[in-house]
């Protein structure tokens, strides 16, 4: 895109003085602040030409090379700062002092996206056990948490009338800046300003209950909506909940982490569960109807007469929903037959007549596969 005249911009004259030229801005700045036009990409747009057209005119070596050259001659390395792509808005802001001054940088929040810093909390990180219950469902749970929360008697200014000063020691901009001689030439530095942190003003007259801090520590009952599917060590962000920042900034966020409550009898496995089933070598031969606990109730299940040990059956839709999609795993029930291991004489002499029958022995054709080899076909 071809890019506009910078005098045409401003709608100024190619004579026109520096006090025209910051007349004109400061004009289309306010027309064009995004404050003003809160997602106008337009506005945007021209707020940035506006801004790229005043940082070349108001100075006179490269309104020079304008004059001559055109947008050639400030453009990419010889323009000093900016190339194709035009200014940034921290640039932009942090050239309003000039312009605006103190009045105006303030009231349109020019101030703090410039060159002050504005603070921000830190984040908090809070442990959730769940039970599998829990997770199959969704749960709110209400936690305590001890944090910095914004002070009452100040409304988190940190100041007693809720009245700052401007900070001496930066003038306002919260860094300190320092040109040093260097044998590559004048090198200069930026430190954030140590008397306000950045911030650029300090507390006038420092609120008694938070010293200034306009934080205070609290313990906070926060309400945490968790989502059925939820696994071990998964982490959720509730934005804006973690601790208050120090004199109105940004409040930090709450890390929330997962934990897993073992379960007495069921062993998750990704969406599924899983249950170990024992039963007596009676009920595998003959067949019976068993109760098994799934994460809700307890679901009654058929065994077929002749099932072999490490048949594994299916109780569909009983694992746990899916934290991304609608899908919901099975639980799957693992048949062990138990071998009883103190018998009476009689029940040995029992079971020596079965062990003549040919009946009794194995079948390697009825043989169920091996565990893993079964469970990997069933998630694959
Ligand atoms: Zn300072
Ligand atoms: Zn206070």
């Amino acid at each position: 895109m071809a890019k506009r005249d910078y005098y045409e911009i401003l709608g100024i004259a190619k004579n026109a003085s520096d006090d025209e030229i910051k007349k004109a801005y400061r004009k289309l700045a306010i027309k064009y602040h995004p404050d003003k036009n809160p997602d106008d990409k337009q506005a945007e747009e021209k707020f940035k030409e506006a801004a790229e057209a005043y940082e070349v005119l108001s100075n006179p070596e490269k309104r020079q090379r304008y004059d001559q050259f055109g947008h050639a001659g400030v453009g990419g390395a010889a323009g000093g700062g900016f190339g194709g792509g035009g200014m940034n808005m921290d640039d932009i802001f942090s050239q309003f002092g000039d312009i605006f001054g103190g009045a105006f940088g303030g009231s349109f929040g020019g101030g703090s996206r410039g060159g002050r810093r504005v603070s921000r909390g830190t984040n908090l990180r809070v442990k959730v056990k769940l039970s599998l219950q829990d997770i199959a469902n969704g749960v709110e749970k209400k936690i305590k948490v001890n944090k910095h929360v914004a002070c009452k008697t100040c409304h988190g200014s940190g100041a007693k009338n809720g009245q700052y000063e401007t900070c001496r020691t930066c003038n306002g901009s919260g860094v300190i800046t320092r040109v040093q001689q260097t044998i590559l030439g004048a090198m200069q530095t930026q430190t954030t300003c140590g008397t306000c942190h950045g911030e650029g003003r300090i507390v006038k007259d420092k609120c008694n209950t938070c010293h200034g801090d306009g934080i205070v520590r609290e313990e906070e009952v926060i309400s945490i909506n968790i989502p059925a599917g939820v696994s071990e060590g998964m982490q959720l962000s509730m934005s804006g909940k973690g601790n208050a920042a120090p004199r109105g900034g940004i409040n930090g966020d709450l890390l929330i982490v997962i934990e897993e409550e073992e379960h007495p009898h069921l062993k998750r496995e990704g969406n599924h569960v899983i249950y170990q089933l024992h039963i007596s070598f009676p009920d595998a031969a003959l067949g019976t109807t068993v109760e098994v606990p799934t994460i809700d109730a307890k679901a009654k299940i058929k065994i077929e007469p002749g099932t072999q040990s490490g048949k594994v059956l299916r109780l569909k839709g009983k694992g746990l929903p899916d934290v991304n999609s609608y899908g919901r795993g099975d639980q799957l029930i693992e048949v062990s037959i138990f071998t009883p291991t103190h018998l009476t004489s009689d029940e040995k002499k029992t079971l020596e007549q079965f062990k003549a029958s040919k009946n009794f022995e194995p079948n390697p054709n009825k043989k169920e596969k091996g565990f893993f080899d079964r469970m990997k076909e069933y998630f694959d």
